[in-house]
């Protein structure tokens, strides 16, 4: 699930979350094309006023997030084809990605959190009870925890390097239908799938009819933003696990700022999922 004006909306500059993201992973894979979301899509996770700043803003609205004339479009389309990936079980390769924006305000890169936009659809229009999400990029969730965090109809697990940006999602921070999993700069497969089985034993008991994953990919090893070691294969088990979580299982984009690796590392996780 994808759409060739992700390479075109929402120009960047010399920004790492760049319109080359999706121009390499265009090269490696054909895709079926996504329609945007709605507004009340949207609003199911987002303040008006929010999606009023992201329509209407123009230049960066903190040291990372930018908001140019096409965002708004883009963030739409992003969180649309997060939308069609539950439709089809399916990924979205899309930017640019979600899971920092809160409620009410955009940060981190990420304008709308799409995969809680999905989650939200899925329930409302599928009529789905239970949906889980993980989120497996090396950054916490803190977008999709503000959201559904105290939901109890939506499980969130993050695994996450810490402590590192954005600074949430420590050990302490747990609740109902919320597990996060801090992880020490460094950690390679071997830790990540250790850790992976708590969240297998919490999303297990949720009994979840959907599983979406955020599925970054700035955990490898040769990613310039962080400080993990997950190999490809590592990525490719992460997704075999989670594929066994739900009768449904979708996932979304988010980080993965290394353009070289990045085509082989969502290679690796459709592997996975199967
Ligand atoms: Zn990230």
């Amino acid at each position: 699930m994808s759409h060739g004006a992700f390479s075109l909306l929402h120009p960047t500059g010399g920004h790492p979350e760049s319109q080359e993201r999706i121009e390499v992973l265009h090269e490696r894979f054909t895709f079926d094309e996504c329609a945007p979301a709605s507004e009340e899509d949207v609003l199911r996770c987002h303040t008006p006023a929010l999606v009023e700043q992201v329509r209407t803003s123009r230049g960066w609205i903190d040291a990372d997030t930018i908001c140019t004339e096409t965002s708004f479009d883009a963030a739409l389309l992003a969180a649309g084809a997060a939308i069609d990936a539950v439709r089809r079980e399916g990924f979205a390769l899309a930017r640019p990605p979600g899971h920092h924006a809160e409620r009410a305000r955009a940060m981190g890169f990420c304008l709308f959190d799409s995969v809680a936009v999905a989650a939200r659809w899925a329930q409302a229009e599928l009529g789905l009870e239970r949906v889980a999400i993980v989120d497996w990029d090396v950054h916490h969730g803190n977008g999709t925890e503000d959201i559904v965090g105290d939901d109890p109809t939506i499980f969130f697990a993050s695994l996450h390097q810490w402590p590192f940006y954005p600074g949430s999602g420590g050990p302490s921070e747990q609740g109902e239908t919320l597990l996060n999993v801090p992880l020490a700069a460094g950690t390679g497969d071997a830790g990540y799938l250790d850790a992976f089985a708590a969240v297998e034993r919490a999303v297990h008991d949720f009994e979840p009819e959907l599983l979406l994953v955020s599925a970054g990919f700035d955990a490898h090893e040769q990613d310039p933003l962080a400080d993990m070691r997950v190999s490809v294969t590592g990525f490719t088990e992460l997704a075999r696990r989670c594929a066994a979580l739900a009768p449904r299982v979708a996932a979304v984009l988010e980080g993965g700022y290394n353009l070289g690796t990045l085509p082989d590392l969502v290679e690796a996780a459709l592997e996975g999922f199967g």
